[in-house]
């Protein structure tokens, strides 16, 4: 599972943090899931609530994850505009572009090319 080795190398991540600062565990991790990175957020959950087992300092950990809605610029007139998307179909095609029926608030057209989105970032760690 993709989503298992993501959430294995964020938490990568917030060892080499704790272990800069000294701390002992973690007590909240947020992150934020681009709606184009193709990352499945529940899998990503999953995939860290089994991980946190094999870390001590992860055993309180709450991961908080960010879902951001998705922007696109219209092709036809150039406005960008953010429209939220049904999770569901996101996850099951990343090309959105050709799956959305969303339309352009401006000038109604379905041409709307995804803009950014696919990040996966470490935004927050709270430790002890
Ligand atoms: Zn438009």
């Amino acid at each position: 599972m993709h989503e298992m080795s993501l959430a294995h190398g964020m938490m990568q991540q917030v060892l080499a943090l704790l272990r800069e600062h000294g701390a002992e565990r973690v007590t909240d991790v947020t992150v934020l899931l681009g709606p184009f990175s193709g990352v499945v957020a529940e899998s990503f959950a999953f995939g860290f609530e089994v991980l946190k087992k094999s870390e001590t300092c992860f055993q309180d950990a709450t991961l908080h994850l960010e879902l951001p809605d998705p922007h696109y610029r219209c092709l036809e007139c150039g406005v960008e505009t953010s429209l939220p998307l049904t999770r569901s179909a996101t996850f099951l095609d990343p090309d959105c572009e050709t799956s959305t029926s969303s339309r352009c608030p401006v000038c109604a057209s379905t041409r709307l090319s995804p803009l950014g989105g696919a990040e996966l970032i470490l935004q927050q760690v709270r430790m002890e």
